[in-house]
């Protein structure tokens, strides 16, 4: 029976890939001297093959078997360019078109999240997707001649459904943030969106965030595996040739998601009970709406249920490009883990996305157009 459902997942899982405009998941292996070959291959047409009857890993569910995860793209000693101009580089052009995107990046802790999100500030090869997206967004608009283009950046961490908001200035209180949804785009009241009028204003915003980081890490005693942080360049573009009233407005986001490791009794020891309970549950609701927007015939998505969710509404499933980026260690002694990131992965794969674009209306320049119009009709009559 178990193996009916199974054979069913991945038969639907396979066939989805044809479809496009779907949540895409790649794999990305964590480099390690100990890559479990005798678990773990990656076999062709990007597929990650887990024996689990081998070795004192034992039986994962009480099933020994071996588990096929199909996969967009597997990443296995692979550099940040790489991954970059494979599975980031798109979502950033089209941004620019005026399409929400989202990179994120899902896995147990230490896997590469956030060497993946934001990578390596001393080594400019190991520089992460933020800075990449950035330097290729900023290279982009300088050399658009149509378009005027806008950028603003927000930062912001969800802890223990706390929002804090990691661009505040020092006079601010970073949490007074709430979420509320506005004509299709998810807003956060509250949360500091700024200027970036090039790609080192840009950068600064990051490293400001990130310092920020750090000191709200420690201020409420905790580490960074506990917490959803999301990095969002905010793109408003205008033509600059037509007088049109018509501009694009979309949201890129980076999410370095929390540690998706089961918090057992060991690993949840010094956590608080509440603690515990809301990481566990934020990753859950997470699946569960993936799993509703995946299913079409759903009417009720359930992105309320967490501040991760509600702030992401806009950008799982429905109007959005998304990537999810599974880190992994290629391990035996984590292939728990590594099974789990796999299996969420390939449930990602199911949700069907329909990009729109995010057109809008400036009516200010809407009144300009018509007078204009009304002028020449004018002229056109008085001929
Ligand atoms: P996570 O955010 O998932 O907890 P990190 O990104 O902090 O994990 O990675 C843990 C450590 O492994 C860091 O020191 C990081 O620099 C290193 N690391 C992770 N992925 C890679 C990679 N692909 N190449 C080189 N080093 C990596
Ligand atoms: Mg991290």
């Amino acid at each position: 029976h178990g193996d009916t459902n199974l054979f069913q997942h991945y038969y639907y899982t396979n066939n989805l890939r044809m479809t496009h405009n779907r949540v895409k998941v790649v794999v990305r292996v964590r480099p390690t001297n100990n890559f479990a070959h005798d678990n773990i291959e990656i076999a062709e047409d990007s597929k990650v093959v887990v024996h689990s009857n081998k070795h004192a890993v034992g039986h994962i569910n009480n099933q020994v078997s071996d588990w096929s995860f199909p996969m967009d793209r597997v990443f296995h000693n692979a550099a940040q360019d790489s991954v970059y101009n494979n599975c980031v580089s798109q979502i950033v052009d089209k941004a620019l078109d005026g399409y929400n995107g989202t990179v994120m990046a899902y896995g147990q802790t230490g896997a590469g999240k956030t060497f993946t999100i934001t990578g390596s500030t001393e080594n400019f090869q190991e520089r992460g997707m933020i800075p990449r997206a950035l330097s290729h967004l900023f290279q982009s608009i300088n050399s658009m001649i149509e378009n005027s283009v806008t950028v603003r950046v927000s930062y912001m961490e969800i802890y223990n459904e706390v929002l804090t908001d990691l661009l505040a200035t020092e006079d601010e209180d970073p949490k007074t943030l709430t979420i509320s949804e506005d004509d299709g785009l998810t807003v956060v009241k509250g949360l500091n969106v700024r200027l970036a009028n090039n790609e080192e204003e840009a950068l600064n915003l990051l490293f400001e965030g990130e310092t920020n980081r750090v000191i709200a890490e420690h201020a409420l005693n905790h580490a960074s595996s506990r917490s959803h942080c999301v990095f969002t360049v905010h793109i408003e573009s205008r033509s600059r040739t037509q007088s049109s009233s018509n501009y694009t407005l979309s949201k890129l986001n980076f999410v370095d998601l929390a540690g998706s490791e089961r918090l057992g009794k060991t690993k949840s020891e010094g956590l608080t009970k509440k603690e515990a309970m809301y990481i566990n549950q934020s990753l859950t609701f997470l699946e569960q709406v993936i799993i509703a927007v995946a299913d079409r015939k759903r009417e009720h998505v359930p992105f309320r249920q967490s501040k991760l969710t509600h702030v992401l509404k806009d950008s799982i499933g429905g109007n959005c490009n998304t990537v999810m980026i599974a880190n992994i260690w290629g391990e035996s002694a984590q292939l728990e883990e590594t099974i789990s990131t796999l299996r969420f992965g390939t449930r990602m794969m199911c949700v069907a996305n329909e990009p729109l674009q995010n057109v809008h209306f400036d009516p200010v320049l809407l009144v300009k157009e018509y007078e204009q119009e009304i002028k020449s009709l004018k002229m056109e009559l008085a001929m």
